[in-house]
């Protein structure tokens, strides 16, 4: 692949983009999306650069030092979890693990749910942000060639745009600097709500809901997925269950919030 050059017309055009963002900054500077609190960041370069305030970033996700390799949940310390835990133990998983960053509960439900919004977009990209700077030295780890969000069907898409897993796909994927294949994964029918369900009805509500459009971009790949909240893991077993079919050799899932009880 030919290295990039920018020109000379691209290079005036980011240095009069800082000069105008280093402006905005100074009439307006950041503000934390979820209080709306000034922070301690120097600039916002684009959408995805937004931060947490200090004390949002311990409200939404206090620093939890024991979970589960398996299933993300905090544990106790000196707890193995090689083959899971009290919530995982008895389900089998298609995805080889969770990353996340708290439990859904308090102030971090508070921020999903405000993710989910129109204009969520910036809370759910410093929620990445939140998500990187905790566990980037592990995700690096895992050597993730691309990144995928859970799919929407196109009929739960429209008015909604954008979609808070895709953000939060998105901003990683750029941390990782992998690719971010937002048109890889389809879902191919409407489905129940997950969370309005028993659970003997949660697997077979979202059964072959979920299809590969490109199976050849994720052949012997490993994939990072991404969700908004895991709950029961049916969800993303189910698009880690598509993602192994058509190829992907690892299926990591990273979350924000771990929601804890069935
Ligand atoms: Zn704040
Ligand atoms: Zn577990």
């Amino acid at each position: 692949m030919a290295a990039f050059r920018p020109t000379f017309a691209a290079c005036v055009f980011d240095g009069l983009r800082t000069l105008t963002h280093a402006a905005v900054d100074f009439v307006y500077p950041p503000a934390c999306p979820f209080c709306g609190r000034e922070t301690q960041q120097a600039s916002r370069r684009t959408r995805f650069d937004s931060e947490l305030c200090l004390i949002c970033r311990d409200r939404i996700a206090p620093q939890t030092e024991h979970v589960c390799h398996r299933c993300g949940a905090p544990v106790g310390p000196h707890l193995n979890t090689t083959g899971g835990c009290i919530h995982c133990r008895r389900d089998r998983f298609n995805f080889d693990r969770v990353y996340s960053l708290g439990v859904y509960e308090d102030a971090m439900k508070s921020a999903c749910l405000q993710a989910k919004r129109a204009s969520g977009q910036p809370l759910a990209a410093a929620v990445a942000g939140l998500l990187w700077e905790r566990q980037q030295e592990a995700l690096k780890s895992e050597q993730i060639e691309l990144v995928v969000a859970v799919p929407k069907h196109w009929t739960q898409r429209i008015g909604v745009r954008p979609n808070a897993a895709e953000t939060l796909a998105e901003a990683l994927a750029r941390r990782l600097q992998v690719e971010f294949g937002r048109h890889i994964l389809t879902k191919v029918r409407r489905t129940l709500p997950q969370s309005k369900l028993p659970s003997y009805r949660r697997r077979s509500n979202l059964r072959r809901a979920f299809r590969v459009r490109q199976p050849d971009a994720i052949k012997g790949a490993t994939v990072l997925l991404v969700d908004d909240i895991l709950t029961t893991g049916t969800t993303a077993n189910e698009v880690s269950r598509a993602l192994r079919k058509s190829g992907a050799d690892r299926v990591i899932v990273a979350v924000p919030a771990r929601g804890i009880g069935r």
